[in-house]
């Protein structure tokens, strides 16, 4: 297998990954930079004409273009060694990237989803799926679409799907009034945030945006055809050729256990200048927490200096950083999930559908480890990213360990043995 190395290598080219591996360039290290998407950019800034990026956004993709960044776009890491090295699939041929110093993680999240009577079927898509579906150039013009989740990514996505054409008749937040409020007022310290709700909520001013609702089921024979949804007190059916589902976001960890790194929950720990729990390994954006786009790029700032050896300069970094700690468990205690959540699914309702695993055959389990040895919950392509939330919020179960491949890969790719070191790369490879 190829080999390629570098003194820092940093894994997720979103915002806190460009700007981890601008850093630790800056500061006068050779650096890989790995992302499994085709562009840089990550979630938010996902895009296929820059353009129409906001000016940060491509002032720091501009940066990056300009730097000696070597840029591996459409490449996986699909294992991983604490001894530094990761083993990617690069577009179905294996590679080896070894770090010399530093790796950084900046994987950031996964949707979190909560199976309903109905949510496999074709048109009920993830709030942020929907979103990097439209960012691809998904046509919504004229469709009825109706979001229902929870969290404050519903308001970027509506605006987003309203701009389209889409015919965007509900938005539903399953939190109650009063706790959306309460998570408003607390933000007065973040004015820009303010801005850019107050920016979202006017590009879907037509759609009401309805708290304390939540989607009961929907129902379609070949595809989703309408969706029901209640307030507590009455049920509501519409019409619906899309529905976007999403209640909230998990941290990305999985590569971050696979190395051994500390977690609380799905987060991993960091200290003050992001270093994880394992040597040599920092970890920086909405794998440590959710947060949003402003904190990941400061924090990965912050893994690059560090990264590079510049312990002092991630100090003072770390010290403009906002106590996030408390917006962090803000976010989670407003968006919580509602106990009539746990109530949605039928026995026949599949929680797993990578192995199309139903609630009723769950039940007589006790861990997440007990359940995926029975049914194969979990084994499936996604490896557990969208049901072990789901197992957690109905059963209470903890999080399973982590075992490679982290996504579906070759056998050729898991096989390849290793080799010595290769010349260096080329600066952008696809
Ligand atoms: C589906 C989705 C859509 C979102 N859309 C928006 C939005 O429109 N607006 C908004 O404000 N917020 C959005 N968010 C939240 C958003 O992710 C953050 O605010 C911000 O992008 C976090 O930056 P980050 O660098 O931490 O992570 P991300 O931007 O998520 O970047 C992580 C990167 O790591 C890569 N990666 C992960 N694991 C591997 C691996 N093993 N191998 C190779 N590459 C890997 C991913 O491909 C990804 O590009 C979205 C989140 C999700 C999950």
């Amino acid at each position: 297998m190829t080999e390629w190395a570098a003194s820092v290598v940093v894994v997720g080219a979103g915002p806190a990954g460009i700007a981890a591996a601008i850093r630790a360039e800056g500061a006068g290290r050779s650096v890989i930079l790995i992302d499994q998407a085709q562009r840089p950019g990550g979630q938010i800034w996902r895009h296929r004409d820059r353009a129409a990026l906001p000016r940060q956004a491509r002032s720091w993709l501009q940066r990056l273009d300009r730097s000696s960044v070597r840029l591996l776009t459409g490449a996986s890491v699909v294992d991983a060694e604490p001894s530094s090295r990761l083993r990617v699939d690069l577009g179905g041929r294996p590679l080896g990237v070894r770090w010399n110093d530093a790796l950084v993680l900046a994987t950031g999240s996964h949707e979190r989803f909560v199976p309903f009577p109905g949510w496999t079927l074709p048109g009920v898509v993830g709030v942020g799926g929907a979103q990097a579906l439209l960012k691809s150039g998904m046509d919504v013009a004229g469709m009825e679409v109706v979001l229902a989740g929870s969290g404050p990514l519903l308001l970027p996505v509506a605006a987003t799907l309203s701009r389209a054409g889409a015919n965007l008749t509900l938005v539903a937040e399953q939190a109650p009034l009063g706790r959306v409020i309460r998570f408003g007022a607390a933000l007065w310290r973040s004015p820009s945030r303010w801005l850019d709700a107050a920016r979202y909520r006017a590009g879907f001013l037509r759609t009401p945006y309805r708290t304390g609702t939540w989607v009961l089921r929907a129902e379609g024979e070949d595809r989703v055809r309408e969706v029901t949804l209640t307030d507590g007190d009455g049920e509501r059916t519409l019409p619906c050729d899309l529905l976007c589902t999403g209640f909230g976001l998990t941290p990305a960890s999985e590569l971050a256990r696979l190395l051994g790194c500390a977690t609380d929950g799905w987060r991993v720990k960091v200290d003050g200048v992001q270093a994880t729990s394992e040597d040599g390994v920092y970890c920086a954006g909405e794998a440590c927490g959710i947060a949003g786009a402003e904190i990941a790029i400061l924090e990965g700032e912050i893994a690059g200096l560090a990264a590079a050896g510049d312990r002092a300069g991630a100090e003072r970094l770390g010290r403009r950083r906002p106590p996030h700690d408390r917006f962090v468990a803000g976010l989670a205690q407003a968006f919580r999930l509602r106990e009539e959540l746990s109530a949605l699914p039928a026995g026949t309702t599949l929680v797993c559908r990578c192995e199309d695993v139903p609630l009723e055959r769950l039940r007589d389990f006790g861990s997440t480890r007990e359940a995926k040895l029975h049914t194969r919950a979990g084994m499936g392509p996604c490896q557990g990213r969208i049901c072990q939330p789901a197992l957690q919020h109905f059963f209470g179960w903890g999080i399973d360990s982590v075992r490679p491949p982290l996504f579906p890969t070759s056998l050729s790719v898991l096989a390849a043995p290793e080799e010595d070191e290769s010349p260096p790369p080329p600066t952008s490879i696809t």
